[in-house]
């Protein structure tokens, strides 16, 4: 039997997808080039945007079209699979089964004959490696519980799920004799991690440190997505006193405007956001932050909107993930007074970008010359004497190397200049 795997959204999305893939082709399954080889289709599905759905909507589209022509099991699953339910096999008649989140782990086994029960909660899947990768994602956490006002991620991935710290453990384990070289660990609030380990509590940052023993091929440990308000001081020091840890941390920001932070019931301060960051920086001196930061939120004035200007300014990031606001149906903000024009909206958007891209290019210029350890992650294809590279605060890098590499060596490179987005230099003789 062939499958494929179709999958949008997120990483925890992706990562699930790898795991359903790596059980499939374990029980002895084909992964099929094309869709029209395939005798299942899954479509993992993202619903945190209208446009996410619409996009799916158009897959499945050319999925009726295609069951006509050849016969094939199509299953769809993933978040907007939780929000429609039966709804969606309603409006779509021809997909055979639809799978909630809390399912997705018997997919392998319905496809080989098992019936579908209702999962009482989610489940993490063994593993998320993909073969021959030297990055990884781990999952640790499933869920939110946060409700921020224009996310639709706790209604469809429900409350939050630690996985046991054991696993953990295994699954590093497994990613060390693979000899992956950098990790992420994943969860929708990543920092809210809560499980129990020998007899005792275990949170976040006692999750670093106990995983620290197990790592030695890995180099670098990131996380991803960290929450503000669970961000304590015992994550900074745990992050500032080991070296595995890297030190470019995403902190999502949101607004730089205490009150649009509080209507999007983000449970932070621009004061208290900012003295986070304040504070991170002076323990954890070569760090480098990203974000994620919306503009256009409703009831967003042009001086709240100045302060989420000034609060990047003041926050200083090499990367940003920059977006205005789009009402999502099912969440309290899509019905909120003071819905934004959209031309408003993507003004505000542009400058916020074009401030954002000239910050970076500054603070990069600001670093050169300098050596840094990084990740090869293959041959450059517009300059095939040079080698690219991903190093600790997750820039780019073009080298010229010493001696021929693969994807996963370690090099040590020293960065001469700029160019665009990535630095280039020559590998450390
Ligand atoms: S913390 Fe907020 S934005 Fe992030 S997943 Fe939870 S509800 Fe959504």
């Amino acid at each position: 039997m062939r499958y494929l795997i179709e999958s949008y959204g997120c990483q925890l999305n992706m990562a699930e997808a790898d795991a359903m893939d790596a059980i499939l082709r374990g029980r002895g399954l084909e992964r099929a080039s094309d869709p029209d080889k395939a005798d299942v289709v899954i479509i993992n599905t993202c619903s945190v945007r209208k446009s996410a759905e619409n996009r799916i909507w158009g897959r499945l589209g050319f999925y009726s079209a295609m069951k006509k022509k050849h016969p094939l099991r199509l299953i769809v699953t993933g978040c907007m699979a939780e929000r429609m339910k039966d709804d969606l096999k309603h409006e779509a008649p021809f997909i055979d089964a639809v799978i909630g989140t809390n399912e997705k782990a018997e997919i392998p086994d319905y496809i080989l004959g098992s019936a579908l029960d209702e999962a009482d909660g989610y489940r993490f899947l063994p593993s998320y490696h993909k073969e021959g990768e030297w990055s990884s994602y781990v999952p640790i956490m499933n869920g939110c519980n946060n409700f921020c006002s224009y996310c639709i991620v706790p209604y469809v991935r429900g409350r939050e799920v630690s996985r046991k710290v054991e696993d953990v453990i295994a699954e590093i384990e497994r990613l060390e004799a693979d000899g992956v070289r950098e990790i992420t660990l994943l969860g929708q609030n990543v920092n809210s991690y809560h499980s129990t380990y020998n007899g005792h509590d275990v949170d976040f940052p006692t999750l670093l440190e106990i995983i620290t023993p197990y790592l030695d091929s890995i180099i670098f440990v990131r996380f991803e997505s960290p929450h503000p308000k669970d961000f304590s001081d015992h994550l900074i020091s745990v992050i500032a006193d080991n070296e595995r840890i890297a030190s470019h941390i995403h902190l999502p920001m949101q607004s730089g405007s205490t009150r649009i932070l509080q209507l999007m019931n983000r449970k932070t301060t621009r004061e208290a956001f900012l003295s986070l960051a304040g504070r991170m920086k002076e323990r954890i001196p070569s760090l480098t932050l990203s974000t994620d930061v919306m503009v256009g939120f409703p009831g967003e004035t042009d001086q709240e909107y100045e302060e989420t200007l000034s609060a990047m300014e003041a926050l200083g990031c090499t990367e940003a993930f920059m977006y205005y606001f789009n009402p999502r149906e099912g969440t309290r903000a899509a019905s909120m007074d003071g819905q934004l024009e959209e031309g408003v909206k993507v003004r505000r958007l542009e400058r916020l970008i074009s401030e954002q891209l000239e910050r970076q290019r500054r603070i990069k210029e600001s670093m050169l010359p300098f050596s840094a350890r990084a990740i090869v992650t293959g041959e450059s294809r517009d300059d095939g004497s040079m080698y690219l590279a991903r190093g600790e605060h997750n820039d780019y890098f073009a080298f010229t190397p010493s001696s021929p590499h693969k994807a996963g060596d370690i090099v040590m490179i020293d960065a001469s200049e700029l160019s665009g987005n990535t630095f280039r230099g020559h590998e450390h003789a």
